[in-house]
C-alpha cells in the first residue's frame, strides 16, 4: 500500500528529542518551546508566536482572543475543515459561508462583500491544499469595513502571497503541525500575531488563564492547550528543513502534473496563480461529472490497487451537527458541493519516492481513462 501521507523525520529530530529525555525537560516548560516560538516568529515575519497543542486549539484561541461571541458573525469558507467553525459556534457567534473558486478551491473573495452585515466581526481566510487565498482584496474589504482577519495557514507553511509569507496576513494567524502538514510535531499548532495584547491573551488562554500574581485565581476561562518540549524539539528540527520540504513538495506536484496531464475529465491543481506558485500540500484531483465516477468510487478502485487516498472536505453547510443547530438552512454552495462529490487526493507526503509517484500516476491513468 502506498500511504496517502508519510512524514520525513530524518534530520535533527532524534538528537533534539534525546536532549529532552536526557535533561528531563518534557513538559511545556522546557527550552525548546521558547526556541521554536522565536525561530517560528522570525521565519514568518511576526512579532509573537505562541505554541499550542494543535491547529484546532490555535483557531479556538484566535476566536476567543478576538472576543468573538453572541451576536457576532464571522465570514468563513464553506469548503474547509470543521476546526475553523468549532469555537465560532461554541462561543455563540454565527458562521457565514462563502463558496469556493472552482480553479483554486480557495474561498471566492468576490463573494465576501455581499455577506458583510453590521454584525460581521471578522473574516477567516483559510489557505486550501497549497494555494493561498487571494489576500489583497480580502484585506481591503476588512479595512474598509473595520473587520478583523483570522488567517488559517495550517496548510501553507512556507507558501507566500505576492512574495509575503502566508501566516503574516492575519490580525491573528494560525498553523497546525499534524503529521500531514508541511512540518510536523506529531500534534501541535501555533498562534502568531504582531499585536502585544493579542499575544498576551493567547499565552493566557492556552494555559488556563493562570495569573502571574495569583496563580489559582481566574478572571477568565481558557484551556490547557500547551505544547510539550518534546513536540517543540521536533518542531525546531522540522523548521530547519522547511525550505527543502517545500522544494520537494513542488517537485512531487510537478511530477504528478506531468504524468497526469491531459487525462480527459480530470481537473488537476493549478501549478500557479498570479500571486503564488503551488506548494501542493496535497495533490488533489477533481473528476468531471461526465466520467460517470464519483470521488468515492474512484478512491475505492485506487484502494484496490494499493493506492491510499483521502476525500476532499465535506462543506460546512452539509455538516449534520451544524444543520441540527439551525445553521445554513436552504443554503447551497455549488462549487464546494462539487469539490466534495468529485474531489480526492492521492499520496502526497514527503517520504514519497519518484518511483511511487510514477506507480500512483500509472494506476490513476488506468482507472480514470
Ligand atoms: C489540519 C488543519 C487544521 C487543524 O489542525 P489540527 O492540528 O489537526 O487540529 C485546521 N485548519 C486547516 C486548514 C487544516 O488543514
Amino acid at each position: 500500500m502506498i500511504p496517502v501521507n508519510e512524514p520525513l523525520l530524518n534530520g535533527n529530530e532524534k538528537n533534539y528529542l534525546l536532549e529532552c529525555i536526557e535533561t528531563g525537560w518534557i513538559s511545556s516548560e522546557g527550552p525548546f518551546i521558547k526556541r521554536f516560538e522565536t525561530e517560528f516568529a522570525q521565519r514568518f515575519g511576526r512579532k509573537h508566536a505562541v505554541a499550542v497543542a494543535n491547529g484546532t486549539a490555535a483557531l479556538d484561541i484566535a476566536i476567543e482572543a478576538l472576543d468573538i461571541g453572541p451576536g457576532d458573525e464571522v465570514i468563513v469558507p464553506a469548503f474547509t475543515i470543521i476546526s475553523c467553525l468549532h469555537q465560532i459556534v461554541r462561543a455563540g457567534a454565527t458562521p457565514v459561508l462563502v463558496d469556493s473558486c472552482p480553479l483554486t478551491w480557495n474561498m471566492d473573495v468576490n463573494q465576501i462583500e455581499s455577506k458583510i452585515t453590521p454584525k460581521t466581526k471578522a473574516i477567516m481566510a483559510v489557505h486550501i491544499y497549497g494555494l493561498p487565498v487571494d489576500m489583497q482584496p480580502l484585506l481591503e474589504l476588512a479595512q474598509k469595513h473595520g473587520l478583523k482577519v483570522i488567517e488559517d495557514a495550517a496548510e501553507a507553511h512556507g507558501q507566500t502571497y505576492n512574495g509575503k509569507p502566508c501566516g503574516s496576513f492575519g490580525d491573528i494567524s494560525t498553523f497546525s503541525f499534524y503529521p500531514n502538514k508541511h512540518i510536523t510535531t506529531g500534534e501541535g499548532g501555533m498562534v502568531v500575531t504582531d499585536d502585544d495584547e493579542l499575544a498576551e491573551q493567547a499565552r493566557g488562554l492556552r494555559n488556563l488563564c493562570f495569573q502571574p500574581a495569583k496563580r489559582f485565581v481566574h478572571e477568565r476561562l481558557g484551556w490547557n492547550y500547551r505544547m510539550t518540549n518534546m513536540q517543540a524539539a521536533l518542531g525546531v528540527a522540522q523548521l530547519e528543513r522547511l525550505d527543502e520540504f517545500i522544494q520537494r513538495k513542488r517537485e512531487i506536484g510537478g511530477l504528478y502534473s506531468e504524468l497526469l496531464n491531459n487525462l480527459p475529465g480530470v481537473q488537476l491543481p493549478l501549478m500557479q496563480t498570479e500571486y503564488a506558485q503551488n506548494i501542493f500540500w496535497v495533490f488533489g484531483l477533481v473528476l468531471d461529472e461526465s466520467l460517470g465516477l464519483t470521488a468515492e468510487q474512484a478512491m475505492q478502485r485506487l484502494a484496490g490497487q494499493g493506492i491510499g487516498t483521502r476525500p476532499f472536505f465535506c462543506p460546512m453547510h452539509l455538516q449534520p451537527i451544524l444543520r441540527n443547530m439551525g445553521f445554513f438552512n436552504n443554503e447551497t454552495y455549488p462549487v464546494a458541493e462539487n469539490l466534495y462529490r468529485f474531489g480526492f487526493y492521492i499520496p502526497s507526503g514527503l517520504a514519497l519516492t519518484n518511483a511511487q509517484i510514477e506507480e500512483v500516476a500509472h494506476v490513476c491513468r488506468e482507472i480514470l481513462q
